[in-house]
C-alpha cells in the first residue's frame, strides 16, 4: 500500500483501490500529474482484486464487410466514397465464404464485422448477412456493426433504434462492438468530422441495446486532439451508463493511428503517441471503471505484442483477438500480423499470468495451466 503522504495521488490511489469513485478533477490530475509507474501499481492491484492473473483471449476475425462510408472521418484512412477502384461491397456469400475458410482453419469463436456506413446498403442485406453465416456456422458469435452502422439503418429504414436491433437480433447478431465511441465531447468530434451529436447517439444507441439484454462493448480512441477533460469526461459516461444495465463486457482505449488520415495531412497531429501514454491510458481506464468494468482489453493490434504484455501490468486483463482479416489499421500504413493462439498463450505465460480463453460473450472455456 502506499506510504503516509500529503501527495493527493495517495489519497486518489488509496480510495481507487477500495473501489472508492474517483472524480473529475482526480481523474484529470492523474492524467496530468501522477507518475505512470504509480498508476500502473495501482492498476495492477485493482486488476488482481477482479480477475487475479488470468488474461483472456478469443480465437476470433475482424472482417470489414464493405470500405464504402458517407460519414468520412478525417481520422479514417479506411473509407471510400464508392467511386474508387478499391472501393467494395461483398455478397453475403463472399463473406460466409471468407468466414467459413478461417473457421476451418483455425476454429474462431468470435466474428467481429463492421463496415463504412455505406448508404446503398438496407436491413435486408444485413439480416440476411446474419442469417447466412448463423445457417452455415451456428458456433460462431456474430458481434457486429458500429453504433453509425446501425443509426443509420434506423434512419434509412425509418425504423426505431430498438425495432431495427430486434431485426439483427433475431436474424443473429449475438453483441455490438464499441466502435465510433471515439471521445464523446462534440467539440472533439467536430475536429475528427463525426456528425454533430454522435457521442449522444452513440450513448442512445448501447443504453437502447442494454435495456433490450443485448451486451456490447466500449471504446476510447485517444491521441489525437483530445485533452484530459475529455478522457476523464469520457470514462465517467460510461461508468453512469453501466451503473443502469451492466450491459459492457469490456473497454477498450485504443490509440490514434495517424498514417494517410486527414488530421494529419492537415497538421492536426503530428504522429501517434509513444508507449507512455498508451500504458498511462490503460492504468486510468482501469482506475476509474473498476468493478464496474472489470474487463480491459489491451490493443495488440495497433501496439504489438511487446506492449500488450506490458499492458497486462498497467491494469489489461484481456488480450483481444487473434484477428485474420482486418483492414482498417493497415489502411493507415501500419503493417500488422495475424496472431496465432498458441502466440498468445505464450505470450501470456511469458509474464507469469494464466491465459484463459473465453467466447464471444466472455464466458471462459478454456484454461491454459
Ligand atoms: S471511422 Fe467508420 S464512420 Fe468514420 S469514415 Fe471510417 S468507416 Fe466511416
Amino acid at each position: 500500500m502506499f506510504m503516509q503522504s500529503d501527495d493527493p495521488m495517495v489519497d486518489i490511489m488509496e480510495r481507487a483501490i477500495r473501489g472508492a469513485p474517483i472524480s473529475r478533477d482526480e481523474i484529470v490530475y492523474l492524467y496530468n500529474e501522477v507518475d505512470i509507474n504509480k498508476l500502473g501499481y495501482a492498476a495492477r492491484i485493482i486488476t488482481e482484486k477482479l480477475t487475479g492473473r488470468q488474461v483472456s483471449f478469443v480465437s476470433n476475425m475482424i472482417f470489414n464487410y464493405t470500405n464504402i462510408c458517407n460519414v468520412r472521418c478525417k481520422f479514417c484512412a479506411f473509407y471510400r466514397t464508392g467511386t474508387e477502384s478499391d472501393a467494395y461491397t461483398l455478397t453475403s456469400q463472399q463473406v460466409v465464404d471468407r468466414v467459413r475458410h478461417f473457421h476451418e482453419l483455425y476454429g474462431i469463436r468470435q466474428l467481429l464485422i463492421q463496415g463504412g456506413v455505406n448508404p446503398d446498403l438496407l436491413l435486408s442485406y444485413y439480416t440476411e448477412l446474419f442469417k447466412h453465416i448463423k445457417q452455415q456456422i451456428p458456433e460462431i458469435g456474430i458481434n457486429g456493426l458500429s453504433t453509425s452502422e446501425i443509426s443509420f439503418i434506423a434512419r434509412k429504414e425509418k425504423m426505431s433504434i430498438e425495432k431495427t436491433l430486434t431485426a439483427l437480433r433475431e436474424s443473429g447478431l449475438d453483441t455490438i462492438p464499441g466502435a465510433g465511441a471515439e471521445i464523446f465531447d462534440d467539440e472533439v468530434r467536430k475536429v475528427l468530422r463525426r456528425p454533430p451529436k454522435s457521442g449522444e447517439q452513440w450513448l442512445n444507441v448501447m443504453e437502447t441495446a442494454h435495456k433490450m439484454g443485448i451486451k456490447t462493448s466500449a471504446t476510447m480512441m485517444f491521441g489525437h486532439v483530445e485533452n484530459a477533460y475529455h478522457k476523464a469526461d469520457h470514462l465517467l459516461a460510461l461508468v453512469e451508463l453501466q451503473k443502469k444495465y451492466n450491459g459492457f463486457l469490456s473497454f477498450t482505449p485504443w490509440n490514434f493511428e495517424p498514417g494517410n488520415t486527414e488530421l494529419e495531412k492537415e497538421g492536426l497531429v503530428s504522429g501517434r503517441v509513444g508507449g507512455q501514454e498508451v500504458l498511462r491510458n490503460i492504468a486510468i481506464s482501469r482506475i476509474v471503471l473498476n468493478r464496474h468494468l472489470p474487463i480491459i482489453q489491451s490493443s495488440w493490434l495497433t501496439n504489438g505484442v511487446q506492449m500488450g504484455q506490458m499492458a497486462i501490468f498497467y491494469g489489461a486483463n484481456d488480450w483481444g483477438g487473434t484477428i485474420y482479416d482486418e483492414k482498417v489499421i493497415p489502411a493507415t500504413g501500419k503493417m500488422v500480423g495475424n496472431l496465432r493462439k498458441e502466440t498468445i498463450i505464450r505470450a501470456v505465460k511469458e509474464i507469469g499470468m494464466v491465459p484463459v480463453e473465453r467466447d464471444n460473450s466472455y464466458r471462459i472455456v478454456r484454461t491454459y495451466i
